[in-house]
């Protein structure tokens, strides 16, 4: 990329430095939901017209901004800022799970959506938040699992198609 840029695009390299050197400065964690924000408080959460009664797990700050872009959920969020993975010394600790349950604690909080990534570390922390959410006695849904639009099953994984369908649908 820098030699790309030094090549083709020096003030745009510029503008790209000076936008990085702000963020690093003035970007933080916000102080309800861990994603990235500049203020005490994210634009999401401070946000009063966001619906209290739902509140969705994501792994990263990218996955809040693909749901947001691609959906009209109009709830709360949580961001882990990555996955159990014991194997690199991420427990509940690190993911700020302490946190997670305080705000599983709220009386408005009716649901929890999961949306953790499909992969091995994905489906442990799935797991392992659902059961905080249960405890909460709160509804507890996560993100259907299929086949792709555009996809063709004759070149869908085992698991994927396994899945998928065990997990079909009504046609109405
Ligand atoms: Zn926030």
């Amino acid at each position: 990329m820098a030699l790309h840029l030094l090549e083709r695009d020096r003030p745009g390299a510029r503008a790209l430095a000076a936008a990085l050197t702000r963020a690093m400065d003035g970007i933080r964690h916000c102080s309800r939901c861990r994603g990235f924000s500049e203020d005490e408080l994210c634009q999401t959460c401070a946000d009063p017209g966001r619906d209290d009664s739902q509140i969705c797990v994501v792994e990263f700050p990218a996955d809040q901004i693909a749901i947001e872009q691609a959906t009209s959920y109009r709830g709360r969020y949580f961001v882990l800022m990555g996955r159990l993975s014991p194997l690199d010394g991420i427990g509940p600790e690190e993911l700020g799970m302490g946190q997670l349950a305080q705000r599983l604690g709220d009386s408005t909080l009716q649901e929890m959506i999961v949306a953790t990534n499909a992969t091995v570390e994905g489906e442990a922390t799935a797991h392992y938040i659902a059961e905080m959410a249960r405890r909460a006695k709160l509804k507890v849904t996560r993100l259907a699992q299929g086949v792709p639009l555009g996809g063709e099953l004759e070149y869908l994984d085992r698991s994927t198609l396994a899945r998928a369908f065990g997990a079909r649908l009504v046609i109405d």
